[in-house]
C-alpha cells in the first residue's frame, strides 16, 4: 500500500485583515503539528496554505485529485469563507472529503472576547456556509464536530482515514477469477461493469489451467521451504493418516500458494475467486494456500463470488497497521444455534477462512470434501477470536448495489467440536439473534460475508456513502420496523 497522507486545508477570507489571516495560518500549523506528533492518526496531514479566493481552491482541489498520495481532504473554515467560492473547486474534487467542524480555543475567553476575537474564530459561523454548499451541491462529505484535541474527535478522524483509504484503493482493485459463479447460485452473481463503474474494480476472468501451469513450475526445494514453515507455524493433526503421506498432501498446498501468488504478483492481481466445481488441473481444492494468501493481504471469495473477494481486499486495506488487529476474512452463515439465550451463528466454509482470526495457533488438517471431486485437502483449522466485529454483504439487487452492514458479537462456542474439520467463527447479530437474522434476510443479505473485528459499521456505511451506494445498518439500533423503512427509502432513493 502507499503512503498515503491527508491534505489539510483551511478555509478563510481577507475581510478580516493580513493579520487575522496570519493568526489563522498560524493556527493550522500548530494543530497539524500537534496532531501529527499525538500518533494517533494512521496517515499525516500535510498543511496546505490557507484558501481564500476561488481560484487557489480549485487549484488546491485539482492538485489533490492529481496527487497519487493524497487520500483525503480535510477542510475547516476557521474564519467566515463564502461559499460560493468552494464551488467550482469542489466540482472538480475526486478525493474523500472531511469537514472538521473545529475551532482552535476550546474555552470561550470570557474575560477579554472582542470583536476582533469573535470574527477570527467563527467556525460555527463559517463551517455552516461551507456545509450549506456542500449540501446543496449533494456532495458526500464526513462532517467530524468537536475540539481538535479531544481524543474521540482524533479518534473519529482516524476511522474516517481507513475509510478513505478504502475508497482510493477501490479504484485500483483487480479481482481475478479462475472459475466463475457456482452454477445456478444467485447471491453471489452480479454486474461486473457496473462494479467497474461505481466501485473501479476490474474482475477478470483466466482459465484456470493458466494458473495451473504456474503452480506446476514452482520448484521442490521452495514447495519443500514452505512446508517446513508451515510446521514451524502450525501444530500439525495427522487424523490417522501417516506423516509421509500428510506432508505430501500439504506440500500439494504449498506449491498452489507459491504458485498462485506468483500469478497474482506478475498479473498484479489483489483478490482471487476459486470454485470447488472447476479447479483443471489442481490436485486439491486450494485450501490451506488461499488461508496463507488471505493473511497476506489478498481478498478471496469462494464459488466464484468476486464481489466477496474484492470486499474482504479493500477491509484488509483499510484496517492495515491497526494496532493489535484482530483479522478480517471471508465467513459464512453456516448453521445455528437455537437455545434460547445461546443463540448464534457457526461461522465457517468448506476451508477458506483466514487465519488472521485465529485465537491461539492453526492446526493443519488433512481429511476428505465432501464436495468436488479431488485428493482431501490440507487446510488451517482454528476457532476464531471473541468480541465485537462487523459484518457485510455486498449485493446486486439488478438495478443498484446495496450493502448490508452488520455489528455482530463474536463468542466462544460452548464446548468444541472435533469432528467439525475448517476454522470457525460463533456469532450473534446485533441488536439481538431473532432481530439482526430477520434484518438480514429482508435486506437480501448474502451467506458469504467479509468481516472484520478491526473495522466500525459508521466505517463501512461511510464507505457506501462515498461510493454512491445503498447501505442497509444492523446494529444495537435496528428495530425491523425502521429496516423495512429503509428499504423502502433506498428502493425509491437509489433506483
Ligand atoms: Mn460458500
Amino acid at each position: 500500500m502507499k503512503n498515503y497522507q491527508f491534505w489539510f486545508c483551511v478555509g478563510s477570507q481577507d475581510l478580516y485583515g493580513e493579520e487575522c489571516l496570519t493568526r489563522v495560518a498560524e493556527h493550522a500549523k500548530v494543530m497539524v503539528e500537534e496532531i501529527n506528533a499525538s500518533g494517533n492518526l494512521p496517515f499525516p496531514l500535510v498543511l496546505k496554505p490557507v484558501l481564500i479566493s476561488a481560484g487557489h481552491i480549485q487549484k488546491t482541489f485539482a492538485e489533490a485529485s492529481a496527487d497519487d498520495l493524497c487520500a483525503g481532504v480535510i477542510t475547516w473554515m476557521h474564519t467566515f469563507s463564502p461559499a460560493k467560492s468552494w464551488i467550482a473547486g469542489l466540482k472538480i474534487n475526486t478525493k474523500p472529503l472531511l469537514h472538521l467542524h473545529t475551532q482552535f480555543n476550546e474555552e470561550i475567553p470570557y474575560d477579554t472576547i472582542d470583536m476582533d476575537f469573535m470574527n477570527e474564530n467563527q467556525s460555527a459561523h463559517g463551517g455552516r456556509e461551507y456545509g450549506h454548499i456542500l449540501t446543496r451541491m449533494g456532495l458526500f462529505r464526513k462532517v467530524v464536530a468537536g475540539h481538535w484535541r479531544d481524543p474521540q474527535v482524533i479518534s473519529r478522524v482516524a476511522s474516517w482515514m481507513r475509510t478513505a483509504v478504502g475508497v482510493v484503493e477501490s479504484s485500483k482493485l483487480r479481482v481475478l477469477r479462475i472459475a466463475d459463479n457456482m452454477r445456478n447460485v444467485a447471491v453471489t452473481e452480479g454486474d461486473k461493469v457496473e462494479a467497474q463503474v461505481k466501485f473501479g474494480w476490474e474482475v477478470d476472468a483466466w482459465p484456470v489451467n493458466d494458473i495451473v501451469d504456474y503452480v506446476n513450475d514452482v520448484k521442490k526445494a521452495d514447495v519443500d521451504a514452505l512446508v517446513s514453515e508451515y510446521y514451524q507455524e502450525y501444530e500439525v493433526i495427522l487424523d490417522g493418516r501417516g506423516e509421509e503421506d500428510f506432508r505430501r498432501h500439504v506440500a500439494v498446498q504449498a506449491q498452489i500458494e507459491l504458485g498462485f501468488e506468483r500469478f497474482l504478483k506478475e498479473k498484479n492481481y489483489h483478490a482471487i475467486v476459486t470454485h470447488f466445481d472447476d479447479l483443471g488441473g489442481l490436485q486439491q481444492l486450494p485450501g490451506l494456500a488461499i488461508q496463507r494468501l488471505m493473511q497476506k493481504g489478498y481478498g478471496f471469495g469462494a464459488e466464484g463470488d468476486w464481489k466477496t473477494a474484492a470486499m474482504v481486499r479493500l477491509m484488509k486495506l483499510m484496517t492495515q497497521g491497526v494496532k493489535d488487529a484482530k483479522g478480517t476474512s471471508m465467513l459464512e452463515d453456516y448453521t445455528y444455534n437455537l437455545v434460547p439465550g445461546k443463540e448464534g451463528i457457526l461461522q465457517a466454509h468448506m476451508l477458506e477462512i483466514c487465519p488472521s482470526l485465529a485465537s491461539g495457533k492453526p492446526a493443519i488438517r488433512c481429511l476428505p470434501l465432501s464436495m468436488g471431486s479431488r485428493e482431501d485437502p490440507a487446510r488451517l483449522v482454528f476457532t476464531s477470536k471473541t468480541g465485537p466485529g462487523v459484518a457485510v454483504s455486498l449485493i446486486d439487487l439488478g438495478t443498484r448495489f446495496r450493502l448490508i452492514i452488520a455489528e455482530v458479537e463474536c463468542k466462544k462456542v460452548e464446548k468444541p467440536m472435533p469432528n467439525l474439520p475448517v476454522a470457525t467463527a460463533f456469532w450473534t447479530p446485533q441488536p439481538d439473534f431473532t432481530t439482526g437474522v430477520e434484518a438480514w434476510i429482508l435486506a437480501g443479505g448474502a451467506h458469504h460475508t467479509a468481516f472484520s473485528y478491526d473495522l466500525s459499521v459508521e466505517q463501512m456505511a461511510d464507505w457506501a456513502e462515498q461510493m454512491g451506494i445503498e447501505a442497509l445498518i444492523i446494529d444495537r439500533n435496528t428495530n425491523l420496523r425502521q429496516v423495512k423503512q429503509d428499504l423502502m427509502l433506498g428502493q425509491a432513493f437509489y433506483r
